[in-house]
Formats: structure tokens, sequence, C-alpha cells
């Protein structure tokens, strides 16, 4: 029952033409609309000579023609490669490259410079002319998007994701997305977008498109439009439950409100199910695909220190560092499996195979990078990623253990620990901290309620802890700081 999204927004066009499809600012643009706009761009993608199967570059903010532009590739039967606006020009330069894409549309603040065809995307009715496109057909196992890996843990893999993986998310939706107002403030260019637009579109609800998030801005954007789901990361949500007028307003009309891609502290989910209405779900997997967990919160509210559970015909594993899987109720690496996986790294076979791991029956799983255990319930407690452990004196050391106790200090806003190397410990804990107070008191303060192997070596007062576009704490660049 695969259906490509190009397919199913052209029924949308047909069926519900006057429907909204895509809201920015001022701007609504209805299916008819964007299915007519769509035709336009692909019929011009073919004018300029761009094939089917040829990865289409896309660079910029949060603008309604950079997601007009990322359907019509579809359309054309061509790749999207959206790029991250955080780059450095070298790496954008370097990705082009690497996706092969003929064609690079930006905005007038990424003019980089690339030896290939460029548009600006604030010119993008200039550049289009009306046809109707060559029809192309698609098939599940063609490439819909390559997504650049955030580099959060080095440098950036094309990763390649196919058609039937976002069928998978897309299908994997309620019906009720069909009514769906998703507030999206998160960057184009990321898969935790997508997860919620791409759904959105494909069952004909409305994207509320936000140019970029501010927490003020976000919850005016929200009762005005009466949004009903959202997908936002853990810091975009402390800044809105921080919001001194946020009972204010009214969020009433939200039923499902869902949050991934970095460590979504506890504390934070407690205050949201009691002060925010609807359904509230985490997820935890990566842009690779493999394994999903969900965790209802409202549901669980004894559990909202794990990621949940795998989704229905997600299946997800422990394994130790010789590739065996760990007995229950111990530690190990995740590893996932389930049909929404990538097609691998973009000319990179290493990279994919060092990304894959089979179990006995040969069946093929995605390496997460994360490590894990589940509790008596079946439920996921992430501990860190494997390349964030810090071994001291011989003892795993887990940076998120030492997180969890110093944000409870009264003082303390948010916090990291990375390992630093030492001498006489090989490594050793470093916290860093937004907030008041004075580091030397914190410091004592969490190490007497640590055990003596996980001790804070020393503790750093920052103004703002290095994050990555979509949130993610640097550790990097802690480190480099720290080292400097
Ligand atoms: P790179 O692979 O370049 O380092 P990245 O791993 O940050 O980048 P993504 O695929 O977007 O890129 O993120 C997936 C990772 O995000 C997971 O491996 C995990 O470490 C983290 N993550 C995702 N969801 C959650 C969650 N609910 N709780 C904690 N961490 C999460
Ligand atoms: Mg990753």
């Amino acid at each position: 029952d695969f259906a490509a999204l190009p397919d199913l927004i052209r029924a949308h066009g047909r069926e519900r033409g006057d429907k909204p499809a895509i809201i920015f600012g001022e701007r609504v643009v209805s299916y008819a609309v964007l299915d007519r706009l769509m035709d336009d761009i692909a019929f011009s993608l073919q004018r300029d000579g761009v094939e089917p199967g040829d990865a289409v570059a896309i660079l910029g903010p949060n603008m309604l023609e950079y997601l007009l532009v990322f359907l019509g590739t579809l359309r054309a039967g061509c790749v999207a490669a959206p790029l991250a606006p955080s780059a450095t020009p070298e790496q954008l330069a370097a990705m082009v490259a690497d996706c092969g894409a003929p064609i690079l549309f930006h905005d007038a603040a990424h003019a980089i410079d690339v030896p290939v065809r460029k548009v600006y995307l604030e010119h993008l009715l200039d550049w289009i002319d009306e046809g109707v496109p060559a029809p192309v057909r698609i098939a599940p196992g063609d490439a819909f998007n390559i997504i650049y890996s955030s580099g959060t843990t080095g440098t950036p893999k094309g990763i390649v994701q196919p058609h039937a993986m976002r069928w998978v998310h897309i299908g994997r939706a309620p019906g009720g997305f069909g009514e769906a107002v998703t507030m999206v403030a998160t960057p184009l260019y990321s898969n935790t977008t997508l997860v919620s637009v791409l759904p959105t579109l494909g069952w004909g609800g409305t994207v509320v498109l936000m140019a970029k998030f501010d927490a003020r801005d976000y919850l005016t954007l929200a009762e005005k439009h009466r949004g009903t789901l959202t997908m936002l990361v853990p810091v975009q949500y402390r800044r809105i439950m921080a919001d001194p007028e946020f009972d204010r307003f009214d969020l009433s009309s939200f039923t499902l409100k869902t949050c991934t891609s970095a460590p979504f502290p506890a504390a934070l989910k407690a205050d949201i199910l009691a002060r925010w209405p609807g359904l509230l779900v985490e997820y935890y997997g990566m842009t690779e695909g493999g394994g999903t967990t969900a965790l209802v919160c409202n549901a669980h509210p004894d559990k909202l220190h794990t990621v949940g559970k795998p989704l229905e015909g997600q299946d997800i594993r422990l394994i130790d560092d010789d590739g065996r899987e760990v007995p229950q109720g111990e530690v190990g690496e995740v590893v996932g499996r389930s049909g929404a996986m990538m097609t691998g790294y973009h000319g990179r076979p290493d990279a994919t195979d060092a990304a894959t791991w089979y179990d006995e029956a040969g069946n093929r799983f995605i390496r997460h990078g994360d490590i894990g255990r589940f509790d008596e319930d079946g439920f996921l407690t992430l501990l860190d990623r494997k390349k964030d452990l810090i071994i001291s004196g011989g003892f795993n050391v887990y940076p998120s253990d030492l997180e969890a106790v110093l944000v409870t200090h009264p003082d303390v806003v948010e916090c990291s620990v990375v390992g630093m190397p030492s001498e006489q410990w090989g490594e050793t804990p470093v916290g860093f901290y937004v907030g008041a107070g004075e580091p030397a008191e914190i410091l004592g303060w969490c190490n007497a309620k640590l055990g003596k192997t996980q001790r804070l070596a020393d503790l750093v007062r920052v103004d703002a802890l290095p994050r990555s576009a979509i949130g993610k704490v640097l550790k990097r660049e802690l480190r480099d700081r720290y080292s400097a």
C-alpha cells in the first residue's frame, strides 16, 4: 500500500483544493495551489536539465519557498538535499559536491561559491515557468532525501532516506493528521522537522511554518491558528514553559505534542503535563532510522526518566563491545531495525558498514551509538552517546547521571558534563552550567550526592551551552573550550 508523497498531495489538491496546506506569516498556500506549484517547479527543473534521481540542494532558513522547492523536487523524481545553514561554507561546498546536485537553491544570506547552477529562493517565482512536467514513476526504494548528519560527533555524512522509509513515517501517523494544524518551529532541513511536516501534508492537514523560533511568538501563533500538533526539541519546551505569560495563552486546541532529538528532562515533561493539556509523546530515534521508541508521558507518569518502548514493528536490542547481545537489564549499545531505515551513507560504504550490525538470523540492524538499558517493564533508559561515555579510573561514568544531579541544584538552569583527559584517571568528568551561584559551592553540593568514582573534577559557569541549530549540546566544543 505504498504511496509517494507527491501523489498524496495531488489527490488532496483535487479533493480538498481550498484547504490551506502551508501557512507562513500572512501567506497561505492551498492544496490546489501547492499541487500546481509542485508541477511548475518540477517542470522548471526538467527545463534546466535536472533529471530524475538527481539531487537538488536547498540551503536557507525556514521560508515558504524552501518548502515549495523541497516538494517540487520530489514531484520531479529528484532527491531533496536540504543543507544545514549552520554548517561552514567549506562543509556546505563539500556537501553539494558529495550529493552531486546540479542545482542549488539558496537564500541571499547563503550565496556560497559552488560550481553548480544557483537560484535565489527569494527569486523563485522568476525562475519558475508554468508547465506540466513529464510524469515520473517513483518506486519505494528510490531516494527521497539526503540529510547530512548534524555532525554532533564528527564529519557530516549524507544519510540517504528512501521513499519507503518516509512512507513508514507518513503511513504510521494516525488518520487524525488530516485535521492537524501542525506548528513548525524547528529548521526545515532537519529530520526532526520533516517527521511532522511530511505526515501532515501526506494526510491533508495544515502546516504553520515559523521563520524562526521565539517562545512568545510561538505561543501567539499557536493560539491564533488553533494548533493541534507540534514537534519541538527540549530546549524549546523549556523556553516556552519558562515564559511568564504562558498560562494566559489558550492552548486547549492541542491534541498531540511531541519531542525528540536530545535528552528531555523528566521534570520538564512533568511541568508540561501539568500545564499544557493534551498528549505529550517523546520519541527516541535517529535520522538513519533503525529503531524508534515512544513514551506516552500522560499514560506513564512514573516512567518520565525513560524514552519509552519500541514502537510496533521496531526491533531494538542492546549489544556489548564485542557485538553480543547483553542480558536483560544490563547496559549496552542500542541497535535497531524496522521498515524505516536509511539506504546507507551516500558514497560511504565504510561508514555504512561500521553502522551496521547483524543478528544471528542475518537481519540488518543500525547501530545507534547510544548506550541504554531496558527496565523490567520494557522501557528504555538512555545513558549517553557511546562517544561521550567517560572511563575514569577504569569505571564507566555516564555524564547523564551527573547532569541529572547537577540540574536539581536550585541555581542551575541547564548543564552538561564531558570527559576531559586526566593523567591520574585517564579521563575525568568536568561540568558546565548556566545559572547563578558559585561554581565551587555547587561543585561541593553536587559531589556530596555522587558516588566516589563519579565526582566532578571541576565545574565551570558559562553564559550559554554551545548548541547545534536543532538545539543539541555540542560536547565537542565544551571539551575544546576547556582545554584551550
Ligand atoms: P551525528 O550523527 O552527526 O552526531 P546526531 O546523532 O545528533 O548527529 P540525529 O540523527 O538527528 O543526529 O540525532 C539522533 C541522536 O539524537 C540519537 O542517536 C540520540 O543520541 C539523540 N536523541 C534522539 N532522541 C532522543 C531522546 N528522546 N532522548 C535523548 N536523546 C535523543
Ligand atoms: Mg547520530
